[in-house]
């Protein structure tokens, strides 16, 4: 159980009013705006009838959800989190697409063009790279954020990359990333997760590889009460008893997560799969399934990529499976941007 106070306005003396009666009462709590959250266990009788005397105090909500800030019981409209003149959570649906890892310039070039040319709206690319072995290539650090900006700024595409470590955020924000991903292996990295939370950029969160529901919304929960919450949620499949295919799209989590969150739920079918040849059929079922977005894998030259070749489209293929998309996305009043 969470019970989320709401008061008047955010200002510091209501908060300062608010706060010292919490804390006489030995309260946990955590501001968000204008809503204080307060833990499990914290909440007595008596604290009750002492804050419902308080006038700054408009509204007292007890919620049975331990995530209160990302949840549908707290919050019942979707949330539309704008990067730049795309939108996650309205009825168009996004396509990120891009290579694993940033490589070179020209790899950048012609990858940002084929996007665009294929129809898709931010180009995502990794400089910092989570790699299993630390023998393999690791990406080109800060030099990556810069060619992923410069490859994407003719064309007025937003970025995606991952942050792996909370020392790189402010060269993150320096170059004006346009969305910071979390990635699956750091989707509990709680200290990373409060850093992006203070900042204003949005932020795919990834689903660990085999985190539950509950843990993945507490570890969105971690970002919304640092005071962030453009969140975007991303399903990529999780780790499985049956290795033959890389990972388990877990499709029921789109349509669950509908019931529970007003956050956009986007789908990874690239790193579901493993195989580029099984991610156009993982796409059209995460559309049709709800998602809010799709997050693809691609690159000029798959045989020579650096990280994921195996699961990364050609440029061609990715047009065909955006094509392929189109008429799902609109059988279901929906429609790919
Ligand atoms: C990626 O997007 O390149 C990536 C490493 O994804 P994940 O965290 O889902 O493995
Ligand atoms: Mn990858």
């Amino acid at each position: 159980m969470t019970v989320v106070l709401s008061i008047k306005a955010a200002t510091l003396e209501e908060k300062q009013r608010v706060s010292s009666l919490l804390a006489s009462e030995g309260c946990v709590y955590q501001w968000s705006g204008a809503q204080a959250v307060i833990y499990d266990g914290n909440f007595s009788e008596k604290l009750k009838r002492r804050l419902d005397n308080e006038t700054s105090v408009i509204a007292i909500q007890q919620l049975t959800t331990p995530h209160p800030l990302v949840s549908l019981e707290f919050k019942s409209a979707p949330s539309l989190i704008k990067a730049g003149p795309i939108t996650f959570g309205g009825p168009g649906i996004p396509i990120i697409a891009g290579p694993c890892s940033i490589e070179n310039q020209t790899q950048m070039t012609q990858i940002a063009q084929a996007v665009a040319q294929a129809g898709g709206s931010l180009l995502r690319g990794g400089a910092f790279k989570p790699r299993t072995s630390p023998y393999s290539f690791q990406g080109l650090g800060i030099e990556g954020l810069m060619l992923l900006k410069e490859s994407a700024k003719p064309l007025n595409l937003p970025v995606v990359t991952e942050l792996m470590d909370l020392r790189k955020l402010d060269a993150f924000l320096s170059h004006d990333i346009d969305i910071i991903q979390i990635g699956s292996r750091n989707m509990q990295n709680f200290d990373l997760l409060r850093a992006v939370g203070q900042t204003n950029k949005p932020i795919i969160l990834k689903r660990g590889l085999a985190a539950t529901i509950k843990e993945w919304l507490l570890a969105a929960e971690y970002i919304a009460a640092a005071g962030n919450e453009q969140i975007i949620l991303c399903e990529r499949g999780l780790r499985h008893f049956d290795n033959t295919y890389r990972n388990m799209l877990d499709i029921s989590a789109i349509p669950y997560l509908k019931t529970m969150t007003h956050l956009p739920v986007i789908v990874d079918p690239s790193h579901a799969a493993g195989r580029a040849d099984l991610v156009p059929a993982l796409a059209l079922a995460a559309v049709a399934a709800g998602a809010d977005g799709l997050l693809i894998e691609c690159h000029p030259t798959p045989d020579h990529a650096l990280s994921d070749g195996e699961q990364s489209l050609t440029p061609e293929q990715l047009k065909n499976l955006i094509e392929q998309v189109k008429p799902v996305a609109k059988a279901i009043g929906r429609e790919i941007i």
